[in-house]
């Protein structure tokens, strides 16, 4: 007998939309077993081609069914340092899901059908979590004497220092922010990412001797040589895409037009959805539009919505994206969890033009119509503007979310540190070295925007390098 996917439990919509609590709740033990029951154990398991680190999914499935979680857990550490986080943000619908064989052929993502990898592997990390299973370290003693600074906090510095670190490595990270994680703290929201999740990863890096220095900015606090004088004999930089893309029309400096970063790290870092209890504030608006289509723009019409209700007014957010829904890079979940609560989507719609209100500040957003032409150098379709189709809407908080590029300071100080025409580090792919010996980089810094489970791919390479080297 056919059996069905697992659904997973989430919490329901009318009281999500006014917490920031997570929701998505997990598989169960029996959830997990049942789901994991499903896989066919594939003689070519094609979901391990899609998966960017390789992880054994067939094996750490058939550790589930045999309810040995333990060893579910350390196959995938075997590969991936944050099951948990993964589990819970890989785009898996990309990825593992749509290589599994359950997904048919040519599909754009991954069916129903296919097996739930990304909530067995979260299962299976949060097993080891609460059951405090942290891979120990195997130090060397060739390796106590390599002191290496990381550069960055997100997802490429964490995985680098602590690949370093069980070695026997001493590594500082020095974070710019106050608070560590990158993106996974300042950008996606706790409702996806609890912090919980990341402060026991961080956690367990401070157990292995990891040291963390934050409010640092490296460029301008300490240079790159400056750094190599302090006793650091390599240096990984995951410095990460944190500067936001504009639109470039007439009006986008009008007050309350945020960027997406801007807006979410007032929300998450700075708790502005506590203000005034918390000193930051946003001026969330009866009518708030989101430009794109990624999960930068999912999450912050998901944050968006949440302060409207929490500041009592109608839900009111609108995603406005020049392609169709079929285009939208954001992962599939998010985009029907934002559907599920309420925001809505103008697709085909270009921003033209913004127009100040009465009161200053932005009133109305003009956009054209667009249609779709041949496909473009990303695969998708391109969107072509239709003219004389202008249309109007209200709008007095709008969040762009049009993309982000390399982060600069510590590049424009380091006229050695070679970059492409993006302004992305160049390294050579063998051993993620950059242009000056002994900097190692990875994640969004070098490939541009991608994925955490990409970035963290890199970072485990560039620590493999500087061990091997060392
Ligand atoms: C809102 C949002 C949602 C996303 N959702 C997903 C998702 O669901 N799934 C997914 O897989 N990916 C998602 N991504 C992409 C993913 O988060 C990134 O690909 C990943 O975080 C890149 O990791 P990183 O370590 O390279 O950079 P980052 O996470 O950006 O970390 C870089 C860190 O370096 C610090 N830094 C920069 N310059 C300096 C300096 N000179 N000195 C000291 N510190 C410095 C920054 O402050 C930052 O903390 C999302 C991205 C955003 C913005
Ligand atoms: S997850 Fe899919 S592709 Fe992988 S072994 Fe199971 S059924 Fe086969």
């Amino acid at each position: 007998m056919k059996k069905e996917p697992v659904k997973v439990k989430e919490a329901p919509v009318e009281i999500r939309v006014g917490n920031f609590e997570e929701v998505v709740a997990g598989y169960s033990e029996q959830e997990a077993l049942r789901e994991a029951s499903r896989c066919l154990q594939c003689k070519n398991p094609f979901c391990i081609s899609g998966c960017p680190v390789g992880i054994d999914i067939k094996k750490f499935i058939y550790h589930i069914t045999q309810k040995d979680y333990r060893s579910a857990y350390f196959t995938i550490r075997g590969k991936n340092n944050f099951p948990s986080i993964c589990g819970r943000v890989c785009p898996a619908e990309y990825q593992c899901r749509k290589a599994c064989v359950l997904t048919a052929k040519g599909e754009p993502f991954a069916s129903d059908e296919s097996i739930n990898i990304h909530l067995l592997e979260r299962f299976s990390g949060d097993y080891g979590k609460e059951n405090n299973l942290d891979t120990p370290g195997q130090k060397e003693a060739k390796f106590s004497n390599l002191r290496v600074a990381v550069v960055g906090s997100g997802p490429a510095g964490l995985c680098c220092a602590g690949e370093l670190a069980r070695k026997g490595a001493k590594v500082d990270i020095f974070e710019s922010l106050h608070k560590t994680g990158g993106v996974l703290r300042y950008g996606i929201p706790p409702f996806r990412l609890p912090w919980d999740i990341l402060d026991f990863e961080i956690n367990c890096l401070k157990k292995l001797g990891v040291n963390f220095i934050t409010n640092f900015l490296v460029g301008k606090a300490m240079t790159i040589k400056e750094l190599f004088a302090q006793g650091y004999s390599r240096i990984f930089l995951g410095l990460g895409a944190g500067v936001p893309s504009f639109l470039g029309v007439k009006g986008e400096n009008l007050a309350n037009i945020y960027s997406a970063n801007e807006f979410l790290t007032r929300v998450n870092l700075m708790s502005a959805y506590k203000f005034p209890e918390f000193h930051t504030p946003v001026n969330i608006g009866k009518d708030v539009l989101i430009i794109g289509g990624g999960n930068t723009a999912m999450d912050a019409a998901r944050v968006a919505l949440r302060l409207q209700k929490i500041k009592g007014l109608a839900l009111n957010t609108t995603v406005i994206y020049r392609r169709t829904d079929i285009e939208m890079p954001a992962r599939r979940m998010e985009i029907e969890h934002a559907r599920q609560e309420g925001v809505k989507f103008e697709f085909l719609a270009q921003p033209k033009e913004f127009i100040e209100s009465d009161q200053g500040g932005v009133g109305k957003l003009i956009c054209l119509r667009s249609k779709l032409g041949k496909p473009d150098s990303s695969g998708r379709r391109r969107p072509i503007n239709i003219e004389g189709s202008e249309f109007e809407l209200n709008c007095d908080l709008c969040v762009i979310a049009a993309g982000l590029k390399a982060n600069q300071v510590l590049i424009k100080e380091t006229p050695e540190l070679k970059t492409d025409a993006n302004s992305d580090v160049i390294v050579n792919p063998e051993n993620m070295e950059s242009s000056i010996k002994g900097v190692y980089a990875g994640g969004d810094i070098v490939g541009g925007e991608g994925t955490v489970i990409e970035a963290m791919g890199m970072a485990k390479k560039a620590a493999c390098a500087i061990l091997d080297n060392s």
